[in-house]
């Protein structure tokens, strides 16, 4: 990385372990980092479904989701990160560091670095460990992944407003390269209940009939970016830094986005006298006052009569083309839209 020596410490036994994302690359995250076609497939349409299961279909000629074997994509990143020089460890839990006058020693690992990047999650023991701002609004992610479900549509990522089942949120079937995943996240004011979607939704899927490939849970910061995100030469990016849209949930775009510039601008820091990396990151970054606006409105709960009445109208269709189908912020200018941009 620019010549500097980079060490990876992750508590997990190996990358790719135990994964706890639906994994789904907006285009802008697709575009951000090329990876290998074996590990995705491209969905252009979108099924939305009211709680009656009553659906509308939106599609984009020139925007697509990738949907990922997100296991494989983290060993391919993993193996293109140590092709580049980086030093990987993994099954160890980074938990202790002492500030020296050139940065910190880390004494459980035998090491000593002149900056330290907490992208260790949600629940980030670096911003603990730096008293830094933590994430304390979240949504919580329930998954199962099956092998196949042959009613569903493959061609179409299936997403579901529900207040009872998926409140401030919404449930899910994701046809991935070579099975399905199919979750719902709730907000703190209910438990998610996906047991009770499978139920809601068996005959439209058939999920009785199909094999159980994995199951998975997780937590979605959800309440923005945390506040100071940095200090001395350590620095917070991804989850541990709330870098998630409060709205869809979504933040590997922003993981790729700003884990790329936080790493560039900590070379030029360190190596050619650039500014300290949070200010230029500070004056990047999104506001997401718009996001944290409408989380406002899904946390509250519409009622699913609400959802039912709507789900045709002209301005349901406009508002779940903006979600889908918008140019994310930050990303460069799209050429002329092949369908009218929302
Ligand atoms: C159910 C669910 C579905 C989601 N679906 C999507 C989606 O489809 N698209 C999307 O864009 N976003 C999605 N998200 C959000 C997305 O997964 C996260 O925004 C993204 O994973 C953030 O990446 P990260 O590297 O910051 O954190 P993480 O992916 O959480 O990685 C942090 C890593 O740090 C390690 N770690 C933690 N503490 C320590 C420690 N002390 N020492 C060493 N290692 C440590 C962990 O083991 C982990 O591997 C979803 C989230 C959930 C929960």
């Amino acid at each position: 990385m620019r010549g500097l020596k980079t060490v990876v410490i992750e508590a997990k036994e190996e990358p790719g372990a135990r994964i706890h994302t639906t994994g789904i690359l907006v285009k802008e995250a697709a575009d951000e980092v090329d990876t290998p076609p074996q590990f995705s497939r491209a969905i252009h349409g979108v099924r939305l479904y009211s709680p009656s299961l009553k659906h509308i279909d939106l599609s984009s000629r020139d925007y697509y989701f990738l949907t990922t074997d997100t296991a494989g994509l983290i060993r391919w990143f993993a193996d293109e990160a140590r092709r580049a020089g980086a030093e990987i460890i993994c099954g160890r839990k980074f938990e202790r560091f002492a500030r020296t006058e050139r940065g910190f020693d880390l004494p459980q690992f035998d090491l000593s670095t002149r900056y330290l990047v907490g992208a260790d999650g949600a629940r980030s023991t670096v911003a603990k460990l730096f008293n830094l701002g933590r994430n304390v609004k979240f949504l919580t992610g329930l998954e199962i992944e099956y092998e196949g479900l042959p009613k569903a549509d493959p061609d179409l990522l299936h997403c579901f407003l529900d207040t009872r089942l998926a409140r401030g949120y919404l449930a899910w079937v994701a046809p991935a390269p070579g099975f399905f995943q199919v979750g719902l996240a709730t907000n703190d004011r209910v438990k998610p209940d996906l047991k009770a979607f499978l139920n809601h939704t068996e005959s439209v899927f058939g999920y009785s009939a199909a094999r159980v490939k994995e199951r998975r849970s997780g937590l979605i910061p959800c309440g923005g970016p945390v506040s100071p995100f940095a200090a001395r030469n350590v620095l917070l990016i991804g989850d541990a830094a709330g870098h998630v849209s409060p709205l869809t949930g979504g933040g590997i775009r922003l993981a790729f986005r700003y884990g790329r510039r936080a790493a560039q601008l900590i070379a030029d820091h360190l190596e050619r006298h650039g500014p300290p990396p949070e200010q230029v990151l500070a004056r990047e970054l999104p506001s997401f006052t718009k996001k944290l606006a409408l989380r406002a409105v899904m946390d509250a709960g519409p009622p699913n009569w609400i959802y039912d009445l709507i789900i045709g109208t002209a301005p349901m269709r406009w508002f779940a083309r903006q979600v889908y189908f918008h140019r994310r912020s930050g990303s460069p200018p799209a050429g002329p839209p092949s369908e009218p941009e929302p």
